[in-house]
């Protein structure tokens, strides 16, 4: 992005002089698998529960700070108390509350990246010291025994789960590890939690660990990237944290019907993550027989999440021509450490997924040529 002017560059923070801001990289296509949004149509009667909610709700009064409707429709169906639950305006609200909290000047903050720019970019804009332990340059594996050692000085751990972007598990025995490792906070973001099988989640561990924290989110599985809803799990004493520091009224009333009539549904959108599901090992094998056949071999990462890691050789300029000449977009990694030619592609509905095998199949054999 632009640099700052030289007036604001002497006004800011001296540390926030050179910040980046996330920046989405977003282009209008026909097309769009590049924010691993859930891109079905919502389940039958979803839509319609969600309107009338959003229409019986008065917008003259404040929200409920701490949405506690929607706080205890999630503790049900999670199996936990409303204490345990903090609702945020998306997850990002939630990941940058974390850092605000438990973060700060002369903290470190623990990753194993390659994984989600924004837990560094939130660090940096609250004066958190990032230390990371990156993951086999190969198979994307963390390397748990050195993440535990370096847990045990750091003051928050943030581990991703389904992974983004390499789409891998991280095994519930290392998270364990890591609370009992680390003096501080874990935090397991499950933001794709819904996609990966069944006995993955970190949350049957909150009853061991009081420093471990689960971040979930309405925008991947339940279709609502719009309405800006994420929730974090954990023992009450870390909840009180995050009631604390938030943002008094961050969850407009909006917001808080269509997440409880949308989480209300919850059984209604199975059949769509199946589908997902069943459609990402498809994609998943279609683009693995097209790589694995070039001359200069590509390869696709096994995921547990609504999207693919794949690497494509020339990818930059393949995703340039899937955005030009096909109007799909998808997102380029290969700027990223550890993911050169890497691209992240969000599994779609059949017809787009059908789409996106076509053009790949078209420019990968025209490249290699
Ligand atoms: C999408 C995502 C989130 C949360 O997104 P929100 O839309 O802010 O809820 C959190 N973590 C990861 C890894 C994500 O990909």
């Amino acid at each position: 992005m632009a640099q700052l002017s030289p007036t604001m560059r002497a006004l800011v923070q001296p540390h926030l002089v050179d910040i980046e801001p996330y920046d989405p990289n977003f282009t209008p296509t026909r097309i769009n698998l590049s924010a691993n949004e859930n891109t079905y149509p919502l389940p039958d009667g979803v839509r319609a529960a969600i309107d009338a909610a959003l229409a019986a709700t008065p917008l003259n009064r404040y929200p409920d700070p701490l949405s506690n409707e929607l706080r205890d429709e999630l503790a049900s169906w999670l199996g936990v108390e409303r204490a345990q639950v903090c609702v945020g305006n998306g997850g990002d609200e939630l990941l940058f509350n974390i850092m605000l909290a438990f973060g700060g000047r002369g903290r470190t903050l623990l990753t194993c990246p390659p994984d989600f720019s924004e837990y560094a970019f939130f660090a940096s804009l609250v004066e958190t010291g990032a230390t990371s332990v990156p993951r086999d340059p190969v198979t994307f594996a963390p390397q748990v025994d050195e993440l535990v050692q370096a847990a045990a000085t750091a003051n928050l751990v943030i581990v991703t789960s389904p992974n983004n972007p390499t789409g891998d598990l991280f095994p519930l025995d290392a998270v364990e590890r890591l609370c009992a490792a680390c003096p501080g906070i874990v935090l397991v973001d499950e933001a794709y939690g819904e996609f990966a099988r069944e006995g993955s989640s970190a949350l049957p561990l909150l009853a061991r660990h009081s420093n471990l924290v689960i971040l979930k989110t309405l925008s991947k599985a339940f279709g609502s990237a719009g309405i800006r809803c994420g929730y974090v799990v954990a023992a009450p004493e870390v909840i009180e944290v995050f009631s604390a520091v938030r943002q008094i009224y961050s969850v407009n009333v909006l917001t808080q019907a269509a997440a409880l009539a949308a989480v209300r549904a919850r059984a209604a959108y199975k059949p769509v993550v199946e589908q997902i599901c069943s459609e990402r090992e498809r994609l998943h094998a279609a683009l693995s027989e097209l790589l694995v056949g070039l001359p200069q071999p590509g390869r696709v990462w096994p995921s547990q999440g609504n999207f693919l890691l794949a690497r494509i050789p020339q990818a930059s300029r393949v995703r340039e021509r899937l955005r030009d000449e096909y109007s799909i977009l998808v997102r380029d990694f290969s700027y990223a450490p550890g993911l050169a030619d890497c691209l992240r592609i969000t599994v779609g509905t059949p017809t787009e997924n059908d789409a996106v095998i076509a053009a790949l199949t078209e420019l990968v054999k025209e490249q290699a040529s």
